[in-house]
């Protein structure tokens, strides 16, 4: 029995992935491997460390929460003191009307909440997303997601599902008084950091408002402070009807949330039952590691700071193969010529001590995402072993 191979699903499957590094410790920037290999995390579990690996803070609120209770019940029977605390905090963070948190365990699971409740609250049953829109791997979140190639193994999905190109303003018509809701993410993260502009969203709200459709805004990547605003909506200057939220959120633990006002919520909330069970969403260790990520992120004053950090990177990262970076505040693709060009650069990278990868829908871009804490020293050190990199590879 002893010497039965097993085998840990997880891993990375395919065999031109970069990234399996063995992991003994992670603390602040730094990935540390079993033979004293240390790497600065350019990656941060794709914008999930923005605080950094075991935050002290988050350590301690974990700690603390390990001595009340683990977990009580799944139907919202008893109060739990870390849940309503963070609930709390979150709507301090966002416009007046968005005042309705729902916690759940992920990413997927916050957008299956969202999707359901924009069905239930306008009784439609059509929902538009993007071209190139990663929102989850469930079957709902799939079947929103907009890539072809990674849902045709699993159709048939949910029906009534269409596709607008993100950023396009002659798409929007495509809104209608049958469409439930519109799910897009605020920044395109899997499709290569993908901005679209102020007036396209002034626009896109205007045709949500008109035919009665509720506008769901994915901040699962671009939330949590990683484009220099606490949540990346406010660049744009209008308010979503549902904000869906993840990764960021936890400090590294297991959390998600999809926020509306107090009357979309109310379908919910009104019949339980037939709302959303989670028997573990916003789990209170979770939840008490959320709401110290919250507080790091304002009493550290890291938001305030994407911006200029941002611009260190780009002002360093010069050399004839880069063919330009797109970027929202710490949220970057550095773009290369083609695949083949980038993965020999991203090898090399890690080799010498700095973690960098591609993204799913966009491979001749490499993903730059660092935990926000990350220093200017830092910063300097991670560019100059990119760049040797580019010359090395
Ligand atoms: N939406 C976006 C924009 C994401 O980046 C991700 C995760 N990469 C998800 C949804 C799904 O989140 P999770 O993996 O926690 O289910």
């Amino acid at each position: 029995m002893n010497n039965r191979q097993i085998f840990l699903s997880n891993l990375a499957q395919t065999t031109d992935f970069p990234l399996l590094i063995e992991v003994e410790k992670a603390e602040g920037i730094h990935l540390h491997g079993p033979n004293g290999e240390k790497y600065i995390d350019l990656i941060s579990g794709i914008g999930v460390s923005n605080v950094g690996h075991r935050h002290p803070k988050v350590i301690d609120a974990i700690q603390s929460q390990l001595d009340k209770y683990l977990h009580l019940m799944v139907y919202g029977e008893y109060v739990q003191t870390p849940q309503t605390h963070l609930a709390r905090a979150l709507c301090d963070t966002l416009p007046p009307q968005l005042d309705n948190v729902y916690l759940v365990n992920s990413g997927s699971e916050a957008v299956e909440g969202a999707l359901k409740l924009a069905k239930r609250f306008t009784g439609r049953r059509e929902i538009i997303s993007c071209v190139n829109a990663y929102h989850g791997s469930s079957h709902g979140s799939l079947s929103v997601g907009g890539n072809e190639i990674f849902k045709r193994a699993y159709r048939p999905l949910l029906p009534g599902i269409s596709h607008i190109h993100y950023g396009n303003p002659n798409d929007l018509e495509k809104i209608t008084e049958q469409t439930a809701a519109v799910i897009m993410e605020t920044i395109q993260g899997e499709a290569g950091i993908r901005v679209a502009d102020r007036d396209y969203f002034k626009a896109l709200r205007k045709n949500c408002d008109e035919t009665g459709t509720l506008l769901i805004l994915d901040e699962i990547q671009a939330g949590f402070g990683r484009t220099g605003r606490f949540w990346a909506f406010e660049h744009f200057d209008i308010v979503p009807d549902v904000v869906v939220c993840a990764k960021g959120m936890g400090g590294g633990m297991p959390i998600g949330a999809f926020i509306a006002n107090k009357e979309v919520m109310g379908v919910f909330k009104n019949n339980p039952l037939l709302g959303h069970i989670t028997t573990f969403g916003g789990h209170p260790v979770s939840a008490a590691a959320s709401l110290a990520t919250v507080q790091i992120l304002q009493e550290e004053k890291l938001i305030q700071q994407v911006e200029s950090k941002a611009e260190l990177f780009k002002s360093l990262l010069v050399n004839p193969k880069i063919k330009g970076i797109r970027n929202k505040g710490l949220m970057m693709a550095v773009e290369f010529e083609s695949f083949d060009v980038l993965k020999p650069i991203i090898d090399r990278a890690i080799k010498l001590g700095v973690i960098t990868d591609w993204f799913l829908f966009c491979d001749d871009s490499m993903r730059i995402a660092p935990p926000l804490i990350i220093s200017e020293a830092q910063i300097q050190e991670a560019c100059s072993i990119i760049l040797q990199a580019i010359e090395e590879a």
